[in-house]
C-alpha cells in the first residue's frame, strides 16, 4: 500500500515559536498599529497571551489578542476568538497580518541571531525532520510564510527543501490537503497539528487522519475530550517511520503487511 501524503504542522509542533511571536506580534501591534511606542509587558500580559495562544490560527490573530488583552475581552473557547475575527472584517484582519509580518521582517534584518534564537525547536523534532528530509510526500503545512520556516530550520543546520513547505495562508488547513490530494489524483493524509479547529475541519473532509502534538500549544481539555486522537513526539517518531528518507533498505517490508497504523 501507498504511503499516504504527510502534513506537518510548524509552529507549537516543531518550532517552540511563542516567545517569537508575542514579541513580533507586540511590536506590531504598539509600534505599527497603535503609533506608540513600545510599554515594557507586564505579567499579567504574558500570562494572558500564552493562555489564550491555543485559539490562534495565523499571524493576523496575534495582533487581534493583543487588542482583546488590552481590552481585558477574555477568550475561553474557539468561538470567543472567532466572534472578534468575525466582527473586525477581513480587511481589518489582513492588516494586522501585514503588520505583523512588517516587524517580523524589521526583526530579522535588525538583530537576525536575536530573533533566530527565540525560535527553538521542540525536543527531538530537529532529528525527526532530519530522518524525513526530502520525502516527496512529507510536507509541513503552516499559517507562517515559507521563508521564515526555512530560515529557522536552517538555523538549526536542517536543510529542508523549499518544496516541502506550504503556506496555507488564511486558508483552513484541511482544505489545503484536500486539494493537494486531488491534485495528486487522490490518496489519504496524515495531518498532526496543535490547532484543534484546523484538526476537526481536516477531520470532517475524509481521507484524513489527524493527530493532536499533545506538546504544543493545547488546552488540556483538548487532550482530555479526545475528539482528535493526541499524539506524543514518541507517537510523532514512530508515525514518521515509513517515511524515512532515503528508504532504508528493508523499506519494503515497512509498506507491506502489517505494522502502519493507517492501514486497514
Ligand atoms: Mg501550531
Amino acid at each position: 500500500m501507498d504511503l499516504p501524503f504527510f502534513f506537518l504542522d510548524f509552529d507549537g509542533v516543531v518550532c517552540d515559536s511563542l516567545p517569537e511571536c508575542f514579541i513580533s506580534s507586540r511590536r506590531a501591534y504598539h509600534e505599527h498599529l497603535k503609533g506608540e511606542s513600545l510599554p515594557p509587558a507586564t505579567a499579567r500580559e504574558k500570562e494572558l497571551f500564552h493562555r489564550y495562544r491555543p485559539f490562534i490560527r495565523n499571524g493576523e490573530d496575534y495582533l487581534l489578542l493583543h487588542d482583546l488583552i488590552a481590552r481585558g475581552v477574555e477568550v475561553h473557547v474557539q468561538e470567543d476568538l472567532d466572534r472578534e475575527i468575525a466582527s473586525r472584517g477581513r480587511e481589518t484582519m489582513d492588516r494586522y497580518g501585514r503588520l505583523f509580518y512588517r516587524a517580523r521582517e524589521e526583526f530579522l534584518r535588525e538583530d537576525r541571531e536575536f530573533w533566530l534564537e527565540l525560535n527553538p525547536l521542540f525536543p527531538g523534532m530537529g532529528e525527526i525532520l532530519e530522518k524525513v528530509l526530502g520525502h516527496p510526500k512529507f510536507y509541513i503545512l503552516s499559517t507562517k510564510k515559507a521563508e521564515f520556516i526555512l530560515e529557522i530550520l536552517a538555523h538549526h543546520r536542517i536543510p529542508w527543501r523549499e518544496d516541502r513547505v506550504i503556506f496555507s495562508g488564511p486558508r483552513p488547513k484541511g482544505e489545503v490537503i484536500r486539494d493537494l490530494l486531488s491534485r495528486e489524483g487522490g490518496g489519504e493524509a496524515v495531518f498532526v497539528d496543535d490547532q484543534l479547529d484546523h484538526l476537526l475541519t481536516a477531520g470532517k473532509m475524509g481521507g484524513i487522519r489527524t493527530y493532536l502534538a499533545s506538546w504544543g500549544y493545547v488546552k488540556p481539555r483538548w487532550l482530555e475530550n479526545g475528539e482528535v486522537p493526541a499524539l506524543d513526539r514518541e507517537g510523532l517518531a514512530e508515525l514518521v517511520e515509513p517515511f524515512r528518507f532515503p528508504a532504508p533498505p528493508d523499506s519494503r517490508r515497512l509498506s507491506g503487511e502489517g505494522g502502519i497504523p493507517w492501514e486497514r
